[in-house]
């Protein structure tokens, strides 16, 4: 059937797995593959394994399953974790990032009972407000983790642009570093893992004289998309193309831009307020909210996103005339992406890196 689909080149997230572990690599930082933006899709992440990553993280229990039942091996990052799904956690990850002595708990009894030993990172507020617990109260709780069976403490993350905005800058990782070493003061042993946050840190990166003691980004959307996201500037040398939206044109005539009659609520709640461009060609694709974020929408070519409903896109096409049957392919950002990969409605077309790659 056809309907939208969602094309994945696995050529182009290959060369951009590549790029950024070699130029992070330079700097002694480690990448672990986030699969969360495709749902934990197989290909993409034997395609992360293929450019040379050993770890893969997913917030979802679900994709980690995926991953597994693929027959994906590699080790395993849990990013967000409830204490309900411990049992879960422990048979499907690795290693999860945690905050909360209650699920620390909760993962030790699983782990005893499974006859494993679990790692997990703890993830500590750097001024972003998301998740992380308090430095000051840091301590206290990796005293109390390190006496829970069943589990290892491997080392101490942090998560910024996120929630707040707050970029990741040398004031925010040397206090990272400066936890951890803290915590290996308290212990007597070197934390295994100093994981400095995601594709946020990569100006940080680049600009810092050195590292310190960061030695992994857990990253996604700058390998899937190509674009750090302080402010999405696509990074030099990467693809930011490895994903398309493709939907058909379902009529193609010229309407006036400005609505006429009584005013009233959209589909959605709002009153919306429409341009007057007068009389134009305008095109309306078999796309909708039901699809993908439509904000995060970025037609190619000439053509220009007037609105939406949750099954129909506006277009624009006074620039690059369409008729009914054409197909228009069209960018997505992090949150069309996520959006699309989550409908039931879009297909997904996987082209394999080549042979040469
Ligand atoms: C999603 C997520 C990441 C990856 O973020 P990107 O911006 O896609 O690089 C890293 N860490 C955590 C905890 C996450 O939830």
């Amino acid at each position: 059937m056809p309907g939208p689909r969602l094309t994945i080149d696995l050529t182009k997230v290959l060369r951009n797995v590549r790029t950024v572990r070699d130029l992070y690599g330079r700097r002694g930082v480690g990448i672990t593959g986030v699969t969360k933006a495709v749902l934990g899709l197989p290909a993409v992440a034997r395609t992360f394994l293929a450019g040379g990553l050993e770890t893969l993280a997913d917030s979802r229990l679900e994709n980690l399953e995926r991953l597994r039942r693929a027959g994906i091996a590699a080790r395993l990052v849990l990013l967000r974790t409830s204490p309900s799904e411990a049992e879960d956690v422990i048979r499907l990850a690795d290693v999860s990032l945690n905050t909360e002595l209650q699920t620390l708990r909760a993962l030790s009894a699983a782990s005893v009972a499974a006859g494993r030993v679990h790692g997990v990172l703890l993830m500590v507020e750097l001024g972003d407000l998301r998740e992380g617990v308090p430095p000051a109260e840091l301590p206290c709780l990796f005293a109390a983790a390190s006496r829970l069976p069943g589990l290892q403490v491997i080392g101490l993350g942090a998560s910024l642009a996120c929630y707040g905005g707050i970029a990741p800058d040398d004031e925010k990782m040397a206090t990272l570093c400066r936890l951890a070493g803290d915590l290996e003061a308290i212990s007597g042993r070197p934390l295994a893992v100093v994981s400095g946050g995601n594709s946020a840190n990569h100006d940080w990166l680049l600009s810092a004289a050195a590292p310190c003691r960061i030695n992994d980004l857990r990253l996604g959307e700058i390998l899937l998309l190509g674009r750090e996201t302080l402010e999405r500037r696509p990074v030099e040398g990467l693809h930011t193309d490895a994903f398309t939206l493709t939907a058909e044109v379902i009529e193609a005539n010229t309407k006036a831009t400005k609505p006429r009659g009584a005013r009233c609520q959209d589909a959605f709640g709002h009153r919306p307020e429409l341009e007057d461009r007068g009389e134009i060609p305008r095109a309306i694709l078999a796309l909708g909210r039901q699809d993908t974020w439509v904000p995060g929408l970025r037609p190619r070519g000439q053509l220009e996103i007037l609105g939406a409903s949750s099954d129909h896109v506006i277009l624009d096409a006074s620039r690059q005339p369409l008729a009914v049957g054409d197909e228009v392919e069209l960018d997505l950002d992090y949150g069309a992406l996520l959006a699309a990969m989550t409908s039931p409605f879009v297909r997904k077309e996987v082209l394999p890196a080549g042979a040469d790659e």
